[in-house]
Order: structure tokens, then sequence, then C-alpha cells
């Protein structure tokens, strides 16, 4: 192997090029990215950087010492055998890794989208105090958002289609439980409300009702960043995202893919696995890194990922659709909280709700797949580890 192309300079393509370097590869190594920009951080965009405390989160990279070629602002087109059709030109490779991430979903409309440092700063200037701020979504994102335009002055109106906040990821008898937060904060969500469309001016739902919006902001989930591989032979599924085997091969030979658009299968969960959120852009590149170096390593993570919004850090580690018995830590009306799953007497879920530290001693329990005695989990007096058998 002596000329690795790494295409995506997020994250997982800045990782990949590190683990590369740091596992001996010693080639030809290039980073192609679509944006004008070096890979940045996305979770502060919709939190110190819409709030006006950061302004730039560029992640710290030694170029020198990785000796990579950066070539910035060059999209790629294609896939052939053997090179990368881009806005520049071909490039050839002979070890590929595919880590474009994911392109937000748009509505019809003036509403604007949060993935970019360029979106986050012009959001950041129209969050004025008095400013109706209609967030499509009570997801993730849209709550981050709320929780940012809220603490700016603006009056926020949250529009989610389904009966609960994150509806998306968490069943109902948990997400219920985040309901009463917007109203916390002074902001108001519409429950089970479509939206019909995103006019200037005003957000109209499904039953007629005009939301009155100086700003829309759609926040309805992202799309793997493929189209570019249509035609290649690396294998898309429904949604697009590439489809690697646990080793996080892409279907042609010396091409591997990391990050937001993969989905890889889990031998510790058994299904196949499609998580967007930062630890798996961190952590599935070092995995691809010797794979490509002619290791075979497995890529089999227990998910991980945090939210902060309403003023709380939400953390939510494993993979709950495994579980088959919910256990509450804590009261969910109260200020700090978990819900576990367990399957069997065996832990495979968690989320917290600040108590990072019954997150941090879950993990370790995760990680090991140990059983739980179920009626020490549910005590949040003791500490989480001690439930472990
Ligand atoms: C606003 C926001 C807040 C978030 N907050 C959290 C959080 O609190 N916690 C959490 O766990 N996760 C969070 N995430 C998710 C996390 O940031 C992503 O999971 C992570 O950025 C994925 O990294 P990636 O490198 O796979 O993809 P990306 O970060 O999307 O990077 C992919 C790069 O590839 C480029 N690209 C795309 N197509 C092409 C092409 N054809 N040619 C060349 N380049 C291309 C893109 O422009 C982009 O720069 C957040 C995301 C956003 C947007």
């Amino acid at each position: 192997m002596e000329n690795v192309v790494v295409v995506g300079a997020g994250l997982a393509g800045l990782q990949t090029v590190v683990a590369l370097r740091q596992q001996g590869y010693a080639g030809r190594l290039t980073l192609l990215g679509a944006e004008p920009h070096p890979p940045y951080d996305r979770p502060p965009l919709s939190k110190d950087v819409l709030a006006g405390k950061v302004e730039d989160t560029t992640l710290e990279a030694d170029w020198a010492a990785l000796d990579v070629t950066l070539q910035l602002g060059c999209r790629a087109t294609g896939l052939c055998p053997g090179h990368v059709e881009t806005e520049a030109g071909p490039v050839p490779y002979d070890g590929l890794v595919i880590a474009t991430g994911a392109d937000p979903v748009r509505l019809p409309g003036p509403g604007s989208v949060l993935r970019t440092i360029e979106d986050a700063r012009a959001l950041r200037q129209v969050l004025r105090p008095g400013r109706r701020v209609v967030v499509v979504g009570a997801g993730w994102l849209g709550a981050e958002v709320a929780t940012t335009a809220a603490g700016a002055g603006c009056a926020v109106t949250v529009v989610e289609a389904l009966d609960t906040p994150l509806a998306g990821v968490l069943p109902a008898e948990v997400g219920r439980h985040f309901t009463p937060w917007y109203a916390a904060a002074g902001v108001e969500l519409l429950l089970g409300e479509s939206v019909a469309a995103v006019e200037p001016g005003a957000v109209r739902l499904a039953t007629g009702v005009e939301l009155p919006a100086d700003h829309v902001v759609v926040g309805i989930g992202v799309r793997p960043a493929t189209g570019w591989l249509a035609g290649s032979g690396v294998p898309l599924d429904a949604r697009g995202a590439v489809v690697t085997d646990e080793y996080l091969r892409a279907g042609l030979p010396g091409v591997y893919a990391v990050g937001d658009c993969v989905t890889w299968p889990s031998r510790r969960y058994g299904v196949r696995m499609h998580v967007e959120h930062w630890d798996n852009a961190l952590h599935a590149p070092a995995v691809a890194a010797a794979n490509l170096l002619g290791d075979e390593v497995r890529y089999d993570p227990v998910p991980y990922f945090w939210s902060e919004q309403f003023g709380r850090m939400v953390q939510y580690a494993g993979h709950h659709p495994a579980g088959d018995r919910l256990v509450w830590r804590g009261d969910p009306a109260g200020e700090t909280w978990a819900a576990c799953w367990l399957s069997g007497d065996r832990l495979v879920a968690i989320l917290t709700v600040d108590r990072p530290r019954d997150l941090a001693q879950a993990r370790r329990i995760l990680d090991r797949d140990a059983l739980v005695d179920a009626d020490r989990l549910a005590d949040p007096d003791l500490p989480l580890k001690a439930a472990a058998r």
C-alpha cells in the first residue's frame, strides 16, 4: 500500500489519517474534503458556537508531522476502480477510506439547517431577543437549538410530528419525560403536529394552523452523504449508508468506510448498526486503518453519545432495542435519573440525565457485558457499579 486517499475531512477523516500514521503507514496520504476548512468539531455548533461563546472549533492536528496532502474545497464526485473522481480531476488510490459523513434533511421553503460552521454562524445572527423561531423536529438537534434560542431570548416553538420528544430514538415511556423540560425553559412544544409547508414568515401545519416565524430551523435528521458513490460498486443501504462488513470493508478491494456514513454488522447486538454520533467517528478510524494496513480487527463498539439540552447533560450508552426490561434509577420527574435497559440480567443500554458517574460506571459494565442485580441498579443512592455481579 503506497497511496491512501481519505474522502471526507470531518472528525472521522482526520482520525483516519492520524491512525494511519500512528500505525506506521509511511506512504502517500491525501485527505480530500468538500468544505473549505480543515476538519472541525460539530457538537459545539449547536451549543457554544450558536450561543456566541466559541468562534472556531477546528480540530487540533500536526499537519506537518502527519505529512498529509490536504485537498480542501474539493468534492468527490464519483468512484472508479483505482481512482476517485473529484471536482479537480481524478485522484488515484490503492487504499481508500470513505468518511463523507451525513447531510441534513431539508424541507422545501426558507427554513435553515445546522450542520456546518457557516450554518451555525448564520443562525447565531438571527437568534435575537423577541425573534419568533420555529424549530421543526424535537430530536437531539432540535432540543439543543431550542435551548440556545430560548437562552438568547427568542420566542421558540418546537413542532414535532410524533407524540413525544426523541420519539425516533427513544421509546415513548422514556421520551415523554423530556416534555416538561420545554415548558420549563419557556419553549412551546407542539407534539403530534405535522408541518405542511415552511413559508416566508410562517410555518403551516397539516391542520391548517399558521405559526408566525421570523426564522425556521429544520432538525429532522440526516442522510449519509454518499450520493457520489452511486454506481461505484460500493454497497449502499436504502438510506444510502455504506454497507460494510465487521472489519469496515466497503465491498471493493482496499476500500473502507467510517463515521456517520456507515452501517456495520454488530456481533455484540446481532443487528446492523448505523450510529450518527461523535464517539463512533472518533473510534472507528483506528479499526479501519489497522485493517487497511493488513490487520484483522473487528469493529464492535458499545455506542455512546451525549446531548446538552435545557441545562441538562443527557448521555446514552449501549443499544436499548436489545433490552426487554426497563429499570428506572431515580424518579424521571426529578432532577437526575437514569433509564436502564436489561436483557435478562444483562445491562444492554443506559440513558442518564445529569448522572455522569452512572454513565461512566455503566459503560464499564456494558463493555464487559457483565450481569447486574436489577434491585441494586434501581437504587440511585448506591453507586451504579455496586449493581454489577
Ligand atoms: C450541530 C451538531 C451537533 C452535534 N452534537 C453532537 C453531540 O452533542 N453528541 C454527539 O455524540 N454527536 C453530536 N453530533 C454528531 C457528530 O458531530 C457527528 O457524528 C460527527 O461529526 C460525524 O463525523 P464524520 O466525520 O463521520 O462526518 P462529518 O462530520 O459529516 O464529516 C464529513 C465531511 O465529509 C465532507 N464530504 C461530504 N461529501 C463529500 C464529498 N463528496 N467529497 C468530499 N468531502 C465530502 C463533508 O463536507 C464533511 O466535512 C452533532 C452534529 C451536529 C451537526
